[in-house]
């Protein structure tokens, strides 16, 4: 069976309008997130097409669990989503599965994928602290900023962005987003900018709680226990075959079909489990399994 989605779109105080563009139609100025594939409380993607029109995609994992080759976990496992940075995001950190466990949430590993950048943009992806009391000093002191790895970009680069890495998206980037279903983050710097006239919480001790010390190094690549993903080049008529627990795709360029539904750039579907499909035009698809 082949699922679409409708997202959910949140504005957020470094929003753009770069999702409106990849959807392909209207939405705020200050769109910051847009969740595709998403069974999570605080944003659920309902069900566009089909015999589940307007049921949600946390409905059909509680409810049809032979679409999702009978999953053992509880929760549907990955979100995906798309995040236009106009400004930068705050620098934060998101806990692991045993801290997010008293919150009753899975930890927050997350993969990226640039889907656009200005030419000068930055990501935030660690730090050169050797112990976490030369950390803890330097937040005390605010003098952390300039501690914190800065990535230089380019668009179609990956990276891995593991629970405990402190991180940032920072201004000019568009990105596609495969993590965990999680919506825990610890915002440990927010640039004392304003959001309705208030600043945001911070959450420090959480933050230097979870922080990884040491955690230099920058990974540029997807692998990790959680979900795997490959970005796919559609040219001709292919036939495909999901995964065990089913095939999540997002539509990133083109236009064309699946088992002769239409399908086009800004579309978030999937594919249930153990299921054959066919791919014609000129797509470029990102697909993701767990
Ligand atoms: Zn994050």
């Amino acid at each position: 069976m082949i699922i679409f989605f409708n997202p959910v779109l949140f504005d957020k105080v470094w929003g753009g309008n770069k999702i409106g563009d990849f959807l392909g139609y209207n939405v705020s100025n200050t769109c910051g997130e847009c969740w595709g594939i998403s069974a999570h409380k605080n944003g659920e993607c309902s069900i566009k097409n089909g015999i589940y029109k307007d049921k949600t995609l946390k409905y059909i994992f509680d409810n049809h669990k032979d679409l999702f080759g009978f999953y053992e976990g509880k929760e549907f496992p990955i979100l995906i989503k798309i995040v236009d940075a106009k400004s930068d995001l705050s620098i934060q950190v998101h806990p692991d599965d045993e801290y997010a466990k008293k919150f009753n949430s899975y930890g927050k590993t997350e993969c990226w994928y640039i889907l656009e950048n200005e030419p000068d943009a930055e990501l935030i992806i660690g730090h050169n602290f050797k112990t976490k009391e030369d950390l803890v000093n330097k937040i005390n002191n605010n003098d952390f900023i300039n501690h914190l790895n800065r990535v230089k970009i380019t668009k179609g680069d990956y990276y891995f962005i593991n629970s405990g890495t402190l991180h940032a998206i920072c201004a000019g980037i568009t990105l596609l987003e495969v993590q965990q279903s999680s919506d825990i983050t610890y915002r440990i710097y927010d640039y004392n900018r304003l959001d309705k006239g208030k600043l945001r919480e911070l959450h420090v001790k959480d933050a230097i709680d979870v922080i990884k010390v040491p955690d230099s190094e920058v990974i540029t690549s997807h692998n990790n226990k959680y979900f795997d993903y490959l970005i796919l080049h559609n040219q001709t008529e292919t036939v495909y075959h999901s995964h065990l627990h089913g095939d999540y795709i997002v539509v990133l360029e083109g236009l064309g079909e699946i088992n002769n539904q239409p399908i086009k750039k800004g579309d978030f579907l999937m594919v249930s489990s153990n299921y054959k499909y066919t791919l014609k035009g000129n797509l470029k698809i990102q697909k993701t399994w767990f």
